[in-house]
Parts: C-alpha cells; structure tokens; sequence
C-alpha cells in the first residue's frame, strides 16, 4: 500500500516530501521520567476542561496466568486512591458536577488504557488542581487494597455477562484461528472469569507496578485552562515519579501473514441472522510515516475508495437478484483489535441461505474496481462529499470540542497520528486533492485487494438450529474462485444530469412578521397560510436546523394501518424525490450538507432537517420535494422489506429483544400501537398506501408551522420562504390528533422465564402518574427523583450488593397529545442469583425515596444540571426544543430554569415523589430470567 502511495505522492507534489505541521497551539513536552504530556487551550465548550491519562499498555501485556487483570486493573482506578481512597475519585468528582460512567470513565483494550474525567467546570482552580491529582493518583497511586479488589470481582463477573452477545462467543471461539501464533488470539480484554474470580492480590499489584510506568504513560489536558499553570502543575505532579531501571519494555505483538485464505465459519442459538466479513489486511503506516504529507494522501485515498465501494455495493442491493440484502466497506484496525495490522473490511448481510453466492457477489464487486478502476464521475462525488465535509468542519473550527482535541492528542501519543491544526489540514487538503486523479487512486486498488489469497481472511457468523446446513470453509474458497474465474465488466455508473428541480414554482409572499413574545424569535405568516419561527443565532458558524410540525400524526389512522405507520418513516426515509429515485437521489446530493426527513409520531407528522449556510437553497428544495413530489421507489422498497424479514425472522432469540418487547406490549397495556413490530407483520406493508398516506400528511402546508434556528442571512431566508413554503399546496382546514395513547394501570408484575446461552437476569420497573399536568417545575422533579434513585442503585446494588454490573434509574415528565406522564424508572441488569435482592433493593429504595432524600446528592445533582443546561444553552437544538414546545405547546422549558432547579429542597423531591409518582398506584414490572 505505502509504496503505491509514495508513487503517487510523489507525482501529485512538485516539491516532494513534506513533513505534517503540527497545531502551534498544542504544548507538548516529555519528562525526565519518560512521562509525555499535552496541554491546549481550547473553548468549547466554555469554562470546562477534560484530563486523561494514556497508557500504552492493555491486556497483550498480560501473562497467561492474568488474562482480565488489565481491565481488572482499570476499575480498581475508581475504588481508592492515596490522595482518594474509598469512593473518593467518584465522590470529589461528583461535587464537580462530573457523573461516573458519563463524564468520568475508562476503557480498557488490547494495547491501551485511557482514563478520562471530562467537562470538569474551570471556576475554581483547585478543582482542575485535584483532577490533576486524580490522574497522578491513577499513574502510580492505586491503593489496589484487598477487600476493594474482593468486592469488585463480581462487578466484573457481570460485566462479562452483560457484553456475552453472540456475536462475543463466536469471536471468542476463533479468535485464535484470526490470529495464528499471535497473543492476539487469546488477550480478549474482558479476559477469563477463572482468573478474575480467583487470582491473588498481589498478580494485580505487580501488573499494576510493571506496566503503569511514567515511560508508558501521557497525560493530557485540554479545555479553558492557562497552558502554562497547567504544564508547571503537571511538572510539579509527575516529575518525582521515578521511573525504575531495567523496566520491561513495551514490545508490539505481531500479528503474521497468511499465504493462504483464513476462514471461519461459526454459529450460535442466540445469533439472529448470518452475517459474512471479507478482509484484507495490510500494514499499517508506521510512526515515521505518519509523520508525512503523504501519510495524508493515503488517508484521503482510503476514505475515498471506502465511499466509492459503499455506493456501488448499495446500488446493487437494490437488484431484486442480488444475493445480499447489504453491504458495506471500511478500513481499520484488524478485527477492532491489532494497531499492527490494518483490514479493508467488506461486510455482507446474505439472503437466506445463500451465503456462498453473497460472499462471490460481493468478491467481484472487489474485483471489478480493482481490474477496471472507479469511473471519474465516482471519483468527483465522492471528493466533492469529502471536501464538503472537511469544509464544514473548518468553517466550525471555532466549534471543537475538547473531547474531539483530547481524542486526537490520545491517539498521537498511542498511535503516532499526525496532529496538524484544522486550518493546516483544509490548506493541505485542498492543495492535494485537485492533484490527484481517479486514476491514481485506481493504481492503488490491485495492491489493496491482491490477486491471490495472501492476508485475506473470511469470517462468517451464525444462526445456529437444528436441522440447519451451514456455509463450509470448501464452499467459500469455491466462491471466491468462482468469482476470479468469471467474466468481470466495468461498472457503468448511472446518473440524472439535471438539477433537484427543473421548474420553479410561482413564489408566495410573506403577509405578516412579528416579534415573539420572548426568546428573541420572530413569526412570519406567509401567503398560503403556513407559519414560520425564525431564530437567528451564531452558536454555530455553519448551521441552520429545520422543523416543521403538524397536528394528526399515526393517531387518525387505525388498526387496518398499523404495519404502513410502523414503517412509514423508513420506507418514506429510502424513497426518492422528485424525477429521482434514491440511488441517483444520493449521487445527486453528493457534496451537499442538507438533509430532511419525514417522520410521523403518535400525534405529529414532522419534518427534520439541517443544512450549511451555503447548502440552504437544496435544504428548502428537498423540503419542497418532500411536501409536493416524493418518488415512489419500488426497488428500494423491496430491498428494505427483505433486509426487515431477514432482521426480524430470527429477533425472539435474542433475550435482549424478546425483553424489550415484553416492556412494551405491558407498559402499554397490550396496545395494538405498541406492539413490536414483527416479520408476520411485513407482509401487511403497502408502498402504495405508505405514499397516499405521506402525501395526506403534507398536503396542507397551512396546517404546519416551520421552525428554523442558526446562522441565516435574514434577507436569503425570506426570499427562499416564499420561492419553496409560500408556494406549497394549502387549505383551509385544521387537523387535531386524536388521544390514543395508553398505559397499563394498577400495579402489573409480568415476570418470566427464557433458555439462554449464557444467564443473564433483567428487570425495568415503572412508576407513574397520568393526572399530574406537565410543568417545568415537574419536569425537573421527576429529573432529580430518577437522578437520586440512580444513585441509590448503582451503591446499594452494585457496589454493596454486587448483585449487578450497572444499576440505573431515571425520571421524566412529559406531554404527548393530552396525555401527561410523569415516569421514574429503575433498570437493573441483575446477577440471576441475586435477583431477588436486587428486586427488593429496586423496590424498597423507590419507596424509601418518598420518604427521605439525601441533602448532598441533591447539592451534586442540581450541579450537574446547572452545568448540564449552560452548555446545552450553546446548541441550537436546544433552541430548537424551546420553540416548538412554546409556540407549539405552550410550554415554556426554558425562563427561570437555573433558579427553579437551585429552589428544589430535599422535602420537594421526597414530597413528589409520594404524592405524585406513587400515590397514582400505578407500577409496572418486567422481570426475565434464565430458566433453569
Ligand atoms: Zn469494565
């Protein structure tokens, strides 16, 4: 690969070789000890700061007799310090506003452990001190102490039963096979339950002390911080940290080349339907190389060839004979796993029972663009979505995040990825990109996917039942050799040469403009009755936001219907517009930043959509189009409802699935609305109706109020107004939705029983009320009451109990139609021998709640909340909501919001939730576990 690409840089640039610049506002710098660390100013968002800390060590450094002790290792992080210990990184952070599992967290793979404490408020210096703290406390100050390590093991236990998918087993059962003679093969990071159950103290320890070395480790801080405080308090911290002699060193696994085709073929009960991956994998560029323009150049090629490939495998999807439903490309680390070795991955979802013919459809799909080449009209759409991309990104340079920033000063320090700032990679780019044509690109191909079988690999998943024949090893080698032996011709690329709309409808006018009453918006009624919101803003340099709302929704149809409501979205969502179906709706639109999608909720039809400042015209064009002409697209249509059988045949087996729809048929009282969609139910689709439907839904301009929030020209937005939603069809009538929504009453307990592969226990509990009117103040009680249980779980059942690897809880009020609900709800993925503490704790802790609430969780909750709603005040979303629930509900979420939260006393919450959450009597339980 890197060869091709030097070739090809070398012809694309005059001047040669060039070194990426690296962002001048990046401090970096390297300690005695070895210790690496960045630090960057950055504001956004405002006053917040993040910290990490980087190992470049993971489980492939585990022995056999360790295999989880690494990931192990990452939770003791958060079960005592020197400078924390106890809860106490949990519990200080928690006073900051900062939220366990959200804002602080860690992860754990192969060969890298990053820990993060994010959106740390800047006010009060010795906060950001202490955080700095935390993170010296993680490099080399881990109590690791023996009661602590005994309480977690079986957290961990049931983390493991959590993440047990299908999918995990079969990977687990050949893992070695994808990686003969690798560590890889057998260093999954969860590792093995044998060793987390039972291994000495003193084994986490010495992992602890040999691999956590200041030579192995970067710190990184980025956000509203003065660089050079914060480069002095790092010194401060990390310079006394001796790095011991004669440490063993970090040695990168390798992972070898095959000659010859690995394939696995795997299955699983609980697997739902087949899936085939065809990889093949190739080096990765190295540090040095990395460094390079060139390595630049490749990154774009790779993009570019991934795009290419996604948009013919997606056309020929569409085939009503093609052998795959669908099908995709990427490229990437080997298997999510190995940063040695990169894959381009092809991955193919087969019709039933066919996946040799999938996997040689799919092998000349490969082939064709390898022999013959992409076309130049391929080439320029897809640079053009690239650049158009990376356009936005620059115009938001203002709008980086610091997690963004954090993420990739990680990833240079693990992975030696360039650094440059956004303003040098767009002047790169856009130097580079003009100079390099599709058949440069095309010379790479024959080396990415080789003529022979050398590094491929084929892995194909499952569903395993009785009586079933399973695709063999013999018959995917005769697939990809058929596929070479057969007669491969170019690929002829299909297009509309002609713009979205050729004939522009007459304009309507604006009859009348006012100024909203708050929230500096104004409304505008133009000629042909529809209502506009119009909210400037620079929150964002290159957004504008779209919504358009009308009363009526799923709620006027009936039950004759209910197959046509429940994929309405999605079957509307893959049409064409216009004289377009989708496939050449999608090469049209390459290169433009616009979208806009019809939806239909229970009470609303809604459009939604977004676009940049230059893109605005075709976001106003598409609405139109949406609203006047969509494009019945049968192919497309097929395609959807056979990847849907194909999804849906199968969903029961998997408890996951089986679960969530026990939730919903009770909750909802057995409502024919809220019945899981099933695949008896695919044959009751009509694209037919599905249309007449849409075109009943948006016939009536009149009846919708359109709401746009960003960064317009005020003087643009008037004229496109009237050119596209002044001139939309309109009458005089007025639509309602009718209340049809319900839900179970009374206490309800639905517990069951099901055969898993691996035993898991779950249980949701419900408890409600449907009298108590929707208001701000509720709003933020229900929040806080869900917010306190959530606390009470996650230390009463996991932490004390160890009944559960997450316990969560959480509050709402809300308004749909007329039917109001104020909700708190419990979750608990249980240990299933601990169910039935773990269902009186759920039980006896949302009682308790109505009691007594806790004065200093409610001090760390309001924090949160305050934080939570300054920087959501910076998004246009936001705005978004407080618009259509003002001027379309009447609901004002947003006046007075930071004062009502700071008002609420302990007794309020306590208060509510007695006499508002329980006293309803209403209370659902759903409840599975393993059958014995
Ligand atoms: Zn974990």
């Amino acid at each position: 690969m890197a060869a091709a690409m030097l070739m090809m840089a070398g012809i694309a640039m005059a001047q040669g070789m060039m070194p990426i610049p690296v962002d001048e506002a990046v401090r970096m710098g390297k300690l005695e000890n070895g210790l690496t660390y960045y630090v960057r100013h950055n504001d956004y968002p405002e006053h917040r700061v993040n910290f990490y800390i980087a190992q470049r060590v993971g489980s492939i450094q585990e022995e056999e007799s360790q295999r989880g002790l690494a990931h192990f290792l990452e939770h003791m992080a958060f079960n005592g310090t020197e400078n924390f210990p106890g809860n106490g990184v949990i519990d200080y952070t928690r006073n900051l506003g900062v939220e366990f599992g959200r804002d602080l967290n860690a992860y754990t793979s192969t060969d890298q452990t990053v820990y993060n404490i994010n959106d740390v408020p800047s006010t009060r210096q010795s906060a950001l001190d202490s955080c700095l703290l935390i993170l010296r406390d993680w490099s080399c100050g881990l109590l690791l102490e023996d009661e602590e390590i005994d309480k977690e093991r079986g957290v961990i236990h049931e983390e493991w039963r959590l993440r047990r998918s299908a999918q995990q087993r079969m990977l687990e059962n050949c893992l070695e096979t994808l990686f003969p003679g690798s560590k890889y093969g057998q260093r999954m990071p969860i590792g093995l339950m044998s060793v987390v159950d039972g291994f000495k103290y003193n084994e986490l320890r010495d992992y602890y002390h040999k691999w956590y070395r200041p030579d192995n480790q970067a710190i990184v801080v980025v956000g509203d911080i003065d660089v050079d405080y914060m480069e002095n308090l790092i010194k401060t911290y990390f310079s006394p940290i001796v790095l011991q002699p004669n440490a063993a060193q970090v040695v990168d696994e390798p992972v070898p080349d095959n000659e010859e085709a690995i394939i696995v073929v795997e299955k699983d009960k609980e697997q739902q339907f087949s899936i085939i991956q065809l990889m093949f994998k190739h080096d990765p560029s190295t540090r040095e190389e990395k460094q390079d323009v060139m390595y630049m150049v490749e990154d774009y090629a790779m993009d570019l060839i991934s795009e290419m490939y996604d948009q013919r495998l997606r056309e020929k999807a569409q085939e009503a004979d093609c052998p795959f439903l669908q099908a995709g490309t990427y490229n990437g680390n080997y298997l999510g796993m190995s940063a040695n070795k990169e894959a381009f991955v092809f991955y193919c979802l087969p019709k039933p029972d066919m996946a040799n013919e999938a996997l040689q459809a799919v092998m000349v799909e490969a082939l064709r663009a390898s022999m013959h080449g992409f076309t130049a009209g391929e080439y320029e759409r897809a640079k053009a979505e690239y650049l158009s991309r990376l356009e936005k990104t620059y115009n938001e340079r203002n709008k980086i995040t610091n997690e963004v920033y954090g993420r990739s000063l990680i990833a240079n320090y693990l992975e030696g990825e360039p650094i440059p700032s956004i303003e040098q990679e767009y002047q790169i780019v856009n130097m580079l990109a003009p100079n390099i044509p599709v058949d440069l690109i095309n010379q790479v191909l024959p080396e990415l996917i080789p003529q022979n079988e050398h590094n491929m690999v084929v892995v194909n998943f499952n569903q395993e039942a009785e009586g079933k024949v399973y695709p063999t090893v013999e018959g995917f080698r005769s697939a990809i050799n058929a596929a070479r032996a057969s007669d491969i011709e170019a690929y002829v690329d299909n297009t509309k040469n002609e713009p979205l709309m050729t004939v522009m409808p007459t304009p309507g006018t604006i009859v009348s403009e006012k100024k909203g009453d708050k929230f500096d918006y104004t409304e505008l009624t133009l000629s042909n009755g529809a209502k506009v919101i119009l909210k400037k803003t620079d929150l964002k340099e290159n957004e504008i936001r779209m919504e358009a709302e009308s009363k009526g929704g799923s709620s006027l149809y009936g039950k004759e219907d209910y197959a046509n409501l429940e994929m309405f979205d999605a079957v509307v969502g893959m049409s064409g517009l216009g004289a377009f179906d989708n496939t050449e709706l999608t090469k049209a639109l390459a290169g433009k930043q616009a979208n806009v999608d019809l939806g239909m909720s229970t009470c609303y039809e809604t459009l939604s959509g977004k676009s940049t400042v230059k893109d605005l015209e075709t976001l106003f064009q598409l609405t139109y189009l949406t609203m006047t002409d969509i494009h019945k697209d049968e192919k497309a249509f097929n395609n959807l409802m056979n990847q849907l059988s194909t999804m849906l045949k199968n969903k029961h087996l998997d408890p996951n699935s089986a679960f969530s729809d026990s939730v919903s048929v009770t909750l909802s009282n057995h409502n024919w609305r809220e019945k899981p969609f099933d695949e008896s139910d695919i044959a009751n689709v009509n694209l037919d109706r599905i249309m007449a439907i849409a075109k009943e839904r948006t016939a009536n301009a009149a009846d919708f109020t359109f709401y746009f929030v960003g960064n317009f020209d005020e003087q643009l937005i008037r004229e496109y107004l009237c050119q596209y939603i002044a001139s939309l069809p309109a009458n005089a009538s007025r639509e309602n939705y009718n209340n049809v929504q319900e839900y179970a009453l009374g206490k309800v307990l639905n517990h069951f029983t099901r055969k898993m592969e691996t035993p898991k226990a779950m249980s949701y509990m419900f408890w409600y009320n449907l009298t108590e009117p929707y208001s701000m103040r509720g709003q933020i009680l229900a929040s806080m009451a869900g917010q306190l249980l959530d606390k009470v779980y996650l230390q009463k059942i996991r932490e004390d109990a160890g009944a559960a690897y997450s316990a969560s809880a959480f509050g709402m009020q809300r308004r749909t139609g007329d039917l109001n609900q104020t909700m708190v709800i419990g979750v608990v993925p249980m240990t299933p021998e601990k169910s039935d503490l773990a269902l009186s704790i759920m039980r006896e802790e949302a009682a308790n709640l109505a009691k007594t609430v806790d004065a200093a969780s409610l001090t760390d909750i309001k924090e949160v909340m305050i934080k939570d709603y300054n920087t959501s005040i910076k998004e246009n979303s936001y705005w978004m909501n407080v618009l259509t629930e003002w001027v379309g509900r009447g609901n004002d979420d947003h006046t007075g919001y930071e004062e009502m939260v700071n008002s609420i006393k302990p007794e309020d919450v306590s208060a509510f939730m007695r006499n508002v959450v329980l006293a309803a009597g209403n209370n659902v339980e759903v409840v599975m576990l393993p059958e014995q």
